[in-house]
């Protein structure tokens, strides 16, 4: 673009990976190359930026890995970037790549840490929400999540197969640490008897109550997050205590549910979010994460972004209808 003082974009992927990340760092590529501004990657995350391990982007390099999961740039934690000396570290390196904007996909400590930076740097941060656990506000939707719930319901469903012909109870654990969104959504849509999430305090009880009664004559299904504060095990041999007659298996689905391939829903939203974050930046924009609200895109400043702890009213309905 012939007037933005935009020359060259730096972008990482930080946190936890999540599905979608590639189609948005395609996107970001794609969007700047019609705009004629240079984008490089910044390869795993703060501690790439701090060690100035940067590469290239090309776009049709990307176009071939966008359908791809994880992060082609690698991710990591950096406990030198939360520390002043490891920030100033990472600056003089963007200094010496001449990169004059930065678009982060990663959490909400990803943000964090790029609040921590402007103290220091002035240079515009865009940031994208990738986390498969959907538990950041100003979005309704976070990259990957869709991905990762499909994963969930895929294994579910075929738990259900062995399940039912067994009579068995399966009690199984998906990913969620803080956050119930992946346990609601697959729990309610493979059909589970009982969903036990952070969130909810009565479905344990409600669990126990239908439990009691359970002839081993068909399949019992538990969804439990793996941040409900009983957990698979706990479960397990309180279901045991009260009715010792159940043939029980716990699964946990683990690290499965963060690979594969992408949702069409997340790779739109990886394009979605990719153009509408190079498109913030010619604006003039900085510090804000782009999200969609009511199938719209918002910028909503970092400082504004929290961890949801809490699952919405119309959801927790639906999970005293389906899943107690
Ligand atoms: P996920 O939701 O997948 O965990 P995340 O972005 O929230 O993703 P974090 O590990 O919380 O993941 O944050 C990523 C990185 O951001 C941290 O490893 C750290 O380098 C940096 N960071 C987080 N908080 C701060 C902070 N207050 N100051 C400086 N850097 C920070």
């Amino acid at each position: 673009m012939k007037n933005s003082p935009i020359k060259h974009i730096g972008v990482f992927t930080s946190g936890g990976d999540s599905p979608g990340m590639n189609a948005a760092l395609y996107a970001i590529a794609k969007t700047a190359e019609t705009k004629g501004i240079k984008v490089s990657g910044i390869r795993k995350g703060y501690e790439g930026m701090i060690d100035g391990d940067i590469v290239p982007l090309e776009v049709h390099e990307l176009q071939k890995l966008a359908h791809r999961g994880g992060t082609i740039l690698k991710t990591a934690r950096s406990q030198r970037f939360m520390q002043l000396e490891g920030r100033k570290k990472a600056l003089q390196m963007l200094k010496d790549n001449n990169i004059d904007a930065l678009i982060a996909i990663g959490g909400d400590g990803t943000f964090r840490g790029l609040l921590a930076f402007s103290e220091i740097c002035d240079i515009p941060f865009i940031g994208i929400p990738g986390t498969i656990d959907n538990d950041i506000s100003g979005t309704d939707y976070t990259l990957g999540f869709d991905s990762a719930v499909n994963t969930a319901i895929e294994n579910i469903d075929k738990i259900r197969d062995t399940a039912e012909s067994h009579n068995r109870v399966f009690i199984i654990e998906v990913m969620g640490r803080d956050s119930g969104y992946i346990g609601i959504h697959s729990g309610l849509t493979v059909g589970a008897d009982a969903i036990l999430i952070p969130e909810s305090g009565e479905d344990f009880i409600h669990l126990l109550d239908k439990i009691k009664d359970y002839d081993n004559e068909e399949a019992f299904l538990v969804v439990v997050s793996e941040g409900d504060e009983l957990g698979a095990e706990l479960v397990a041999s309180k279901i045991k205590e009260i009715n010792p007659s159940v043939d029980l298996r716990i699964t946990k689905l683990g690290h499965v549910q963060r690979g594969g391939n992408p949702s069409a829903f997340d790779r739109m939203l990886g394009i979605r979010l990719g153009v509408a974050s190079v498109d913030a930046l010619l604006k003039g924009k900085k510090n804000v994460m782009a999200g969609i609200l009511n199938n719209q895109l918002r910028l909503t400043p970092f400082n504004q972004v929290v961890k949801q702890h809490s699952i919405n009213k119309e959801l927790q309905e639906l999970l005293k209808i389906f899943g107690s």
